[in-house]
Formats: structure tokens, sequence, C-alpha cells
């Protein structure tokens, strides 16, 4: 089998460890298909693994999600064929020009829909819609707080957050992303560099009124996020994109009895069926013009490194793509 470039890190540390090799393609095996990536998805997860806040074998190929199109099938496949467009979330080593996929992981392309939108949603899509529907089912009226809105997860979040009827308070890190986040939908915007986050909210929506927090920025907003809790509030913390939340007692939780979670998207796709039905509601919502999906950015390939430096440095909007 001829190669494929890849992305590699053979030692954690930063994006300068990512290097561009070749790999060699290996023939699909049974259940599999082998797949010619058109893009792959960049997700702050993949700056976890090449840092080693979450550790990985090495040598390592980030990247677990992409589009592209079925270019070979083992001898038992029946439900893909080559040619078929399909994405993915989940597949170990997608910063590569082809990736090898169990084809129960694989999500069938819908008509209509590009291979880039289809390589932007899976994985910051379904992760929002798991915190709306089923993190806190979001009830209309309901009011929230979505961190770093402007950003790949946070924007889809924000508009989800408006589908279920919920009120949202945005926080955004400069003007231009405010706006972005206005234009998802949000009622209020705090520009948390600007003004103290607390104040801001306060301003906006008065004392223990935000019924969940959806935090992805981590340490940096955690403990702002717990004091803006109204009474039985519910704090999901998601991520880490300002730094791990450091640990704490359950006793910070009992003046207001507030509920906490640190949920993760692999325990609400566990089973192909849960999977399919949030790639299948995502899509509904994109078809009926009720989500829009914003590529904010695409890489070559060869230039991961540069990706995950934007990211990191807060300087990117929506969806990030790496293309082959
Ligand atoms: P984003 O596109 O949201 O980019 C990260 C954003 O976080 C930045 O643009 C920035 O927005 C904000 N931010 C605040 N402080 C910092 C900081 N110190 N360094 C870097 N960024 C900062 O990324 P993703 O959508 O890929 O991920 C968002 C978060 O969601 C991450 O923590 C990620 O790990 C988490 N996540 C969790 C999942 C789960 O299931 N648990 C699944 C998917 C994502 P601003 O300038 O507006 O503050």
């Amino acid at each position: 089998m001829p190669n494929t470039p890849a992305i590699r890190f053979a030692e954690t540390g930063g994006p300068e460890v990512l290097q561009i090799t070749e790999v060699e393609l290996a023939e699909p095996g049974p259940g599999q298909a082998l797949i010619a990536v058109h893009a792959s998805g960049v997700n702050f997860i993949d700056t976890y693994h090449r840092s080693g806040l979450y550790s990985v074998d090495l040598p390592f190929i980030p990247g677990s999600e992409g589009a592209g199109i079925v270019e070979a099938v083992g001898a038992d496949v029946t439900d893909v064929a080559v040619g078929d467009h399909v994405a993915w979330v989940g597949v170990p080593g997608s910063y590569a020009g082809h990736v090898l996929a169990p084809t129960d992981a694989l999500l069938s392309v819908p008509d209509g829909v590009s291979l880039d939108i289809a390589a932007a949603v899976p994985l910051q899509g379904m992760t929002a819609h798991y915190l709306v529907s089923d993190t806190k089912p979001l009830q209309p009226g309901d009011r929230c707080l979505i961190h770093a809105a402007a950003g790949g997860t946070g924007r889809l979040l924000v508009q989800m957050a408006k589908i279920r009827g919920a009120e949202v308070v945005a926080t955004a890190g400069s003007p231009e992303k405010g706006e972005l986040a206005r234009s998802a939908g949000a009622d209020h915007v705090v520009l948390y560099n600007e003004v103290d986050l607390v104040e801001g909210v306060e301003a906006a929506v008065g004392t223990n009124a935000i019924d969940v927090v959806f935090d992805g920025v981590g340490a940096a907003t955690f403990d702002a996020g717990l004091h803006l809790l109204t009474p039985r509030g519910t704090m999901a913390t998601f991520g880490n994109a300002s730094g791990a939340v450091p640990p704490i007692s359950p006793l910070a939780l009992m003046a207001k009895s507030l509920f906490l979670t640190r949920p993760t998207l692999i325990t609400h796709i566990a089973t192909p069926e849960a999977r399919l039905a949030r790639w299948n509601e995502l899509n509904r919502w994109i078809a009926d013009g009720d989500l829009e999906v914003r590529v904010g950015h695409t890489f070559p390939l060869t230039n991961a490194a540069a990706a995950h430096t934007a990211l990191e440095g807060r300087s990117t909007t929506g969806k990030i793509l790496l293309l082959p």
C-alpha cells in the first residue's frame, strides 16, 4: 500500500512537537473502511494530548474528527460503500491524509452538506448537543452562562440553548468575538477581558441568577461561575482552555446546594445509536436553518502547529479545519 501524510508527535510539548511524516496505509480489515480525508477537525482536546495534560501512548497521531470520501472497504462491509461521503468523531489519527475507521463509527453526510461543514460538526456539535439536552436539559426560560461563546463549541452551544428556549448570557474575549456570540443569539454578552466576569454578568441579569454554567474555559472562570449560580443551580465544567480546574471540596457547593458535573463527549456517544441520534438532530437543525456552523479558519495539514498556536493563543473563532 502507498503512504499517506500524517502529523505525529514523539514527545509531548508545545506546537513545535507536531511534525509532518508519512505513514503506510493499511488495507481495511473486517468492519473497516479506508477514507481519504477531506478535512480534519482541530479541537482543544488535541492540544491536551500534545501538551501531556491528557496522557497518550507515544508516538501519537492526533485528531479524532473529520470528513472525507470512502476509498476502500473490508470484505464483509455492507453499511458503507466506496465513494460515500462520511464524517466521524472518535477515530484516532485523524490529522492525516487517510484514516482507517470502523464503519460503525462513520456518519453519513447528508446531500447538500459540504465535507467542510461535515468535518466541523461532529465533535463540537455533539458536545453542545449533549450539554443542553442531557447534562442540563434546558427548558424555556432557563438562564445559562456560556463561556468562550465565539469559539467552536461555544457558538454552537449558544444556538442550541436558544433552540431550547433558554436565555443566554455569553462571554467572549474581544468585541469582535462578542458580535459573533450575539449573532448566534446570545441575549447578553460580557466581554470578560474588559470587565470583571462576576460584575458583568450580575449587571446583565442580577445576583444568583444563573441556572446553569457551561464552562469550557476552566481554571480562569470556575469560581466566578459557582458564585453566579442560583440556589440548586448546575455547574457543568467541561474543559480546560485556560487550565484545569483545581480540586475543590464538596463543601464549596453547600451554601447554595449546587450540582457539579464534569461531563465528556465519549460517555454521551458510547453507542452507534447515541451517536447517530445526535448526528441526525444536528443535521435537521442545519437543514432547517436553525444551526449555523461557522468554519473560522483552515490550515494545511502540514501546518497543524500553526493551528494549535492560534487555538491556544485565543485568536480563533468558530471551527478550525486542517486540509490534507
Ligand atoms: P474554542 O474554539 O472554544 O477555543 C477556546 C476558547 O477558549 C478561546 O478562543 C478563548 O475564547 C477561550 N479561552 C479563555 N481563556 C483561554 C486561555 N487561557 N487559553 C486559550 N483559550 C482561552 O475551543 P473548542 O471549542 O475546541 O473547546 C472549547 C472547550 O470545550 C475546551 O476546554 C475543550 O476542552 C472543551 N470541550 C470539551 C468537551 C467535552 O465533552 N468535555 C468536548 C469538546 C470541547 P475567548 O477569547 O472568547 O475567551
